[in-house]
């Protein structure tokens, strides 16, 4: 089939002779416990192709030792397959490859084409496109934009998101997330879901920057990935 088994890779990435915890940035070896639907960890490898063509995609596979994936995209259907463990993998390797600074540049541009590629799957179903949604005022249109992504990622994913809001920001808060799950790092490192939101602003506002930051992170610590949105365009 082609398809990763996801004990199969948590076995291969058992280094042994390497104390828990010394090497590298992951630490979690137990079997996937969570997941993205097959989709969307298609969607997440088509948009690091797009970012980094097929060569760099194999070049990251391999280092991220899930080289199963390699000219076998897992199947463009809901079966939550996808684990969490691999895109955490595929991050961190992308981050080794690149050093941080690239590797965050390109994880964003990986987070733009996701809500580009995710947008054309998921948006019909959603409603998102439709006319009612599209003459909101601007704040409301955020607010909503916001609400019908959180409710995707809870429904489809493993994810557990919720909103906040005060006067000046929105803050898209990921108690668990499929970004960093089993990394640790310095600094938030969630730049793919950054980049998806990044995207999705931009989308809902017809073309406008807002400030996205990640402000807290479960891997280097926090208890949630907290990424704050400037509720007022940059521009
Ligand atoms: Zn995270
Ligand atoms: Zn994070």
């Amino acid at each position: 089939m082609g398809i990763s088994n996801p004990s199969v890779s948590v076995s291969q990435r058992v280094n042994p002779g390497v104390g828990e915890g010394n090497e590298g940035s992951l630490s979690n070896q137990d079997p996937p416990q969570y997941f993205f639907p097959n989709k969307m960890g298609r969607i997440i490898l088509l948009a690091m192709e797009d970012v980094m063509g097929r060569n760099g995609v194999n070049a990251i596979l391999n280092l991220a030792r899930l080289p199963d994936y390699i000219e076998a995209y897992p199947p463009n259907n809901f079966s939550k397959e996808f684990s969490f463990d691999d895109v955490g993998q595929l991050l961190q390797a992308l981050d080794e490859m690149y050093g941080p600074r690239g590797g965050r540049g390109l994880a964003r541009r990986a987070g733009h084409a996701c809500f580009k590629f995710g947008v054309k799957d998921f948006g019909p179903m959603l409603g998102i496109a439709d006319l009612t949604f599209r003459v909101l005022p601007l704040g409301m249109k955020l607010k909503v934009g916001f609400e019908v992504l959180a409710q995707t990622f809870n429904k489809f994913t493993d994810h557990l998101v919720s909103l906040r809001e005060d006067e000046q920001y929105f803050y898209w808060m990921m108690e668990r997330c499929g970004t960093c799950w089993g990394r640790k790092s310095d600094s938030p490192c969630c730049h793919l879901a950054v980049g998806i939101l990044e995207e999705g602003l931009y989308w809902v506002s017809g073309g406008k920057s807002f400030y996205v930051e990640e402000v807290s992170c479960i891997a280097t610590g926090d208890s949630t990935c907290t990424i704050s949105i400037g509720k007022r365009p940059l521009d």
